[in-house]
């Protein structure tokens, strides 16, 4: 389904977002208070807007209270940063999205109430660090403290075995979210799909379930 973000700071991570959002086909305004990089990403977004984000008037003139989401991704600079945050609460978007610098920057975005704090740097050591630990890994999506998404590559000990027969969510509590097979993706698997070596298998769960099936179930 379509919706309308408005991406804050086209810095480099700014910029991915938003070009990112826009190819999946969603409406995208992005506003940068730089001129060259409002041009910069000019082909990359529905509109883009030369504006400092802290100045409440003119985002209200944006009309941001309308945008599904808001992501804030100023930078290094932690004061604007905060304010901005602090306008969109009071305009009243409902969800606002914000990088974070640092563990105090992240506190104060806690305290003002951005709805999810994003630490790039972190969250990428993380993903990285779970694919160089396993070649089983491919990748990884954390939901939360204890339940994560893993993308595991299928071994010859699983291989040509049927859902039914692996019995995965009763062995190790974990559900098969879907079976990628090259290009091909199997999003509702059938408990008589079988598995062949290589397959990508799209799991979800406890990351210490997760873990089990990892060591003692591929
Ligand atoms: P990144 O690490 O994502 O590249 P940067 O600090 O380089 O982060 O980029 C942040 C972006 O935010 C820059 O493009 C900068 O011009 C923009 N920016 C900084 N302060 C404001 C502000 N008050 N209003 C609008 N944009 C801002």
């Amino acid at each position: 389904m379509k919706k309308q973000f408005v991406v804050i700071g086209l810095g480099q991570f700014g910029s991915s977002v938003c070009k990112q959002l826009y190819q999946l086909g969603h409406d995208v305004l992005g506003i940068d208070n730089d001129a060259e990089n409002v041009r910069a990403n000019s082909n990359y977004a529905s509109h883009v807007v030369v504006a400092n984000a802290t100045d409440e008037d003119k985002l209200r003139a944006l009309g941001v209270r309308n945008f599904d989401y808001a992501i804030v991704a100023i930078g290094e600079k932690i004061q604007p940063s905060i304010l901005c945050t602090l306008i969109l609460k009071e305009i009243g978007v409902k969800n606002i999205w914000v990088k974070a610098q640092n563990t105090q920057h992240q506190k104060v975005l806690e305290k003002v109430g951005a709805d999810r704090i994003i630490n790039p740097e972190e969250e990428m050591g993380i993903r990285i660090a779970n694919q160089l630990d396993s070649d089983k890994i491919i990748d990884y999506i954390g939901l939360s403290k204890d339940y994560s998404i893993l993308e595991l590559r299928a071994t010859s000990k699983i291989s040509n075995k049927s859902l039914i027969q692996l019995d995965i969510r009763a062995k190790y509590g974990c559900n098969v979210l879907a079976i990628k097979r090259g290009e091909q993706v199997n999003v509702s698997p059938a408990p008589n799909d079988r598995i062949h070596e290589g397959d990508v298998m799209v799991v979800m769960g406890n990351n210490k379930s997760l873990k089990r099936l990892e060591d003692k179930g591929m």
